[in-house]
């Protein structure tokens, strides 16, 4: 991997504590893997709580000062680190393609957008407006001023190693907080190569840690039980989000989560059909289908779901399966054999059900974790996909009639982060959008995620929202003053 930077020091060995380049203590390493080949990329250290512990310390340390300087000095240091982030963005969408899988285009294309967090929230810093509001009293004044909530520690999944980071820690810097981030262990060199631009831009000593470890859990614990740390925010399942609640409870610390998601992909009869086969492409395929927003449940109205059917497997038929390093690959491996076995597990209930493989259905012929893109027809509600993120590219589709039947079985789940619809019908349209439980809707559209637009979920999919002008809300605690003159 090397050999392909232009920058090879992007590719880092060391964890950053506290703003230096650091072994664990105990010496201890884990093993980066390229889910491609399956060769080791690199190891790094795996740190354990005293390192964590330092990072921690640090960015107490360094908070008050971040904190005092003005936002447009902050926004300079901000956009310094977009600016770089673009300028590498070819050798960064290198290392995250090769530790994650995603095609290169897709991994290119996630750095420039992780960067446009950077570049927005670093625009953000200087708007961190108050409130006055008149007196209750005539001698009274009431003013609301907006202060960062102090340090933050982040746990982020491994599916979009840049980005999931770089919506946190934008929004968190920008208003004057710092920041200790835990990688998925499975991709962290992204991570390390934005600690790295991060220290070049200027972010100062102890404002963004970047530790990394193999055990995820006792990172947990120690972000939670620390009186240090203000904040936690997360991004991965709804499962693990609860344990993350639980335990944040011991000192009531502010969460943001954004959790799992079951997302309906709904065609309705006055669709226009190669739009929403389009659009279905990019929903269900993008990232080899492991996005929370990825389309889950694929609903088609009966007088169009044979064409529609037919269309979306003339397109799956023209994705190359590959590595995502070599030039004209659509779709990379999935990133685990449990993944492989998770989708394999899903197809199987549907079919045994009564579904229909109508394209792929198996493992791919190139071994490893790829997997061919599958249509399944026939799909009904009894099966374990209704309910059950595939996390993989596996499009079921499920026949409905009517618009009323439809919305309630899109509704009918724990879940409420994306959710798609194809209509031309105006009318439509507006009750539709209006009814869906979900955070997020996408309407004659498969792609929905910009920083300029708050992404979140309702129902167990999650709390807070990233990006927008509300996405430093999470990051800001209010404070009230009372004023008698
Ligand atoms: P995913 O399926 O996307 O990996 P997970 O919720 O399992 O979703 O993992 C998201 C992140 O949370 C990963 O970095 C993982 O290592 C971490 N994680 C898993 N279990 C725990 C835990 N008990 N405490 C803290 N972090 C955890």
């Amino acid at each position: 991997l090397k050999n392909l930077l232009n920058d090879p020091s992007l590719l880092c060995s060391q964890a950053y504590v506290a703003g230096e380049w650091v072994d664990a203590d105990s010496g201890a390493t884990f093993e980066v893997k390229n889910p491609a080949r399956g060769d080791v990329l690199t190891t790094l250290p795996d740190l354990g709580i005293d390192e964590v512990k330092r990072a921690i310390d640090a960015a107490q340390g360094a908070q008050k000062d971040w904190a005092a300087r003005t936002g447009k000095d902050r926004a300079a240091i901000l956009r310094k680190w977009y600016d770089l982030m673009v300028e590498n963005a070819d050798d960064l969408g290198r290392i995250l393609t090769a530790e994650m899988g995603k095609p290169f285009a897709e991994g290119r294309g996630e750095i420039l957008y992780g960067a446009s967090f950077i570049e927005w929230f670093g625009e953000e810093a200087k708007r961190n407006y108050g409130e006055t509001i008149p007196g209750h009293q005539p001698d009274k004044r009431i003013t609301v001023i907006k202060q960062p909530v102090g340090v933050v520690a982040s746990i982020t999944p491994w599916n979009f190693p840049n980005a999931m980071i770089a919506r946190k820690v934008a929004p968190a810097l920008a208003v004057g907080c710092t920041f200790v981030a835990r990688p998925a262990k499975e991709t962290p060199l992204s991570a390390l190569a934005m600690a790295l631009l991060a220290e070049r831009a200027g972010v100062p000593s102890g404002v963004f840690s970047v530790v990394t470890n193999s055990r995820a859990p006792i990172i947990g614990k120690e972000f939670c039980d620390n009186p240090i740390v203000r904040k936690l925010t997360f991004t991965g399942s709804t499962e693990v989000g609860r344990i993350l609640m639980e335990q944040a409870a011991g000192q009531i610390m502010k969460t943001s989560m954004e959790l799992g998601g079951n997302a309906p992909f709904i065609v309705f009869d006055d669709a226009d059909l190669d739009k929403a086969v389009e659009g279905a492409m990019i929903s269900k395929y993008r990232n080899n289908g492991q996005t929370c927003v990825c389309a889950n449940r694929i609903y088609v109205q009966a007088g169009v779901y044979d064409a529609f059917a037919e269309k979306l497997a003339a397109a799956v038929a023209d994705m190359n399966v590959g590595d995502g390093l070599d030039d004209g690959v659509s779709v990379g491996p999935l990133i685990s054999e449990d993944a492989v076995e998770k989708v394999e597990e899903h197809i199987k209930d549907a079919t045994d059900k009564g579904a229909k493989i109508v394209a792929g259905g198996k493992r791919h012929a190139l071994g490893g974790t790829f997997f061919e893109p599958t249509i399944l027809t026939g799909v009904t509600s009894d099966m374990m996909v209704t309910n059950d993120e595939t996390f993989g590219p596996v499009a079921p589709l499920f026949k409905f009639d009517t618009e009323e039947e439809v919305v309630a079985a899109a509704n009918d789940t724990i879940f409420g982060l994306a959710s798609y619809f194809y209509s031309n019908d105006l009318s439509r349209v507006h009750r539709v959008q209006e009814a869906l439980e979900y955070g997020m809707v996408g309407v004659n559209t498969g792609l929905i995620s910009t920083e300029l637009a708050p992404f979140g979920g309702v129902k167990q999919s999650g709390i807070g929202r990233e990006g927008s002008r509300h996405g430093t809300e999470d990051y800001l605690e209010m404070k009230y003053i009372c004023t008698s003159i």
